[in-house]
């Protein structure tokens, strides 16, 4: 008799983005005319760069060559990528970590979500509140308790430490959906916590690439202990339109350890190396060339304007909110703007006022979780024109 994980009997269907095409679909059925904008998903919509596309076309030839054709790649990537990550996105920013303690993958929702493998069902996990949804469905797959720390702001999107001590704390800094970060200080208060108890800290950096205000750390190795407790995730996803593509990388350092039920103390690198090589194998030659190139003096100016181009659109669209009154958070160092629903409207009440009235989609802030209600995620990642128009449409709302 096959018997499942009960632990799915509990979390339900993947609500959010399924009820958003719900209604959106719908909307257009019953209004065929009507031309929708949709500044919801997350999703790139502008082509990935030259210099990228270029090393793919190369990399791809290679394969048609029975001299260079490659074959499985390593579990962790091929030397040339995790050289030049090392490189650019640690070394040269004064942050020391050697290269097997980087990890190339598939992307971060696949480590984020994967990383409990090698984590005990009985750690208590602390996780943000909204949050991007992998962590808490992933979480409640496994059976674990988890305490949702709300970000709100009362406390300006800064968590405050669980009431029960924390095993596991997830932070996703720029944060999807609030599009709010962390100063140094307030990082290294998370940092001394974990060192103080013993926790691990699973920090998302997927949005890193998008951090403008030069104060902000990128890393969270950046500071002081951290590579004694956490593990990062990075993402080529929205740093350089992978997300059909698909390339990230998860970095665990040697420093990090964990301890079994008996008190042995063993490497979380090691285990999570082991993870790997039996459950994945690896991610595409061609992509992976793809993804070195992002470092490249080219690909690095090439992927700086699309990121402006998208960061232009958060200023476009923070300043209409603003002009109408609406309160926002976010849009600075992130490509997410977390607005304020006008006057007593839940999350979904402002998507269908928004859909029915402007024919503009967004994203409810309560799909998030339990702190995202009264809020409304608006995303940086359309294209040009439709922004400009969604915001004009939004002018005549009355609120
Ligand atoms: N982490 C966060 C916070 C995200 O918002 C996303 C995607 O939207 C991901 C991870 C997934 O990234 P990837 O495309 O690398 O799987």
């Amino acid at each position: 008799m096959i018997k499942i994980n009960e632990c799915y009997t509990e979390i339900g269907e993947s609500y959010l983005f399924a009820e958003i095409a719900r209604r959106v679909g719908e909307y257009k059925e019953n209004h065929p005319d009507k031309k929708l904008i949709s500044l919801g998903i997350g999703d790139i919509t502008q082509p990935i760069a030259p210099a990228v596309i270029d090393a793919i076309h190369k990399a791809t030839e290679e394969m048609a060559n029975a001299k260079t054709v490659r074959g499985y790649a390593p579990d962790g990537g091929y030397d040339f990528l995790v050289n030049a990550i090392l490189k650019h996105d640690f070394l040269d920013r004064g942050i020391q970590l050697e290269a097997d303690e980087i990890f190339v993958s598939d992307g971060a929702k696949s480590d984020t979500g994967n990383i409990g493998d090698i984590l005990s069902d009985d750690n208590w996990v602390a996780i943000t509140d909204p949050a991007y949804p992998v962590y808490v469905d992933t979480n409640q797959m496994a059976g674990r308790k988890i305490e949702l720390l709300p970000c709100t702001p009362e406390n300006q999107f800064v968590p405050a430490f669980p009431a029960k001590t924390a095993d596991v704390i997830y932070l996703c800094y720029p944060n999807n959906p609030t599009g709010t970060v962390l100063t140094k200080e307030q990082l290294k208060k998370w940092v001394d916590y974990a060192l103080e108890h013993r926790s691990l800290i699973l920090f998302d950096a997927a949005y890193e690439a998008f951090i403008s205000q030069p104060e902000i750390p990128h890393s969270i190795y950046e500071i002081e202990g951290a590579q004694q407790v956490a593990i990062e995730f990075r993402s080529f996803s929205k740093t350089a339109g992978f997300t059909g593509m698909r390339a990230g990388y998860t970095v665990v350092p040697k420093a990090l350890t964990a301890q079994t039920a008996q008190g042995k103390t063993l490497r979380l690198n090691a285990l999570w190396k082991r993870r790997q090589s039996t459950k994945f194998n690896g991610t595409a030659y061609i992509i992976q060339r793809g993804a070195e190139a992002v470092f490249t003096p080219e690909g690095r100016e090439q992927i700086r304007k699309v990121i402006d181009y998208y960061m232009e659109n958060a200023r476009i669209i923070r300043s209409g909110l603003e002009a109408l009154g609406l309160t926002t958070y976010g849009g600075i160092n992130a490509p997410y703007i977390w607005a304020k629903t006008p006057g007593k409207l839940t999350s979904w009440e402002f998507f269908d006022l928004l859909l029915h009235n402007v024919q503009v989609v967004g994203t409810p802030g309560s799909g998030f979780g339990r702190s995202g209600e009264g809020f409304f995620r608006f995303t940086a990642f359309g294209n040009r024109e439709n922004t400009l128009e969604a915001v004009e449409r939004l002018k005549i709302i009355h609120i």
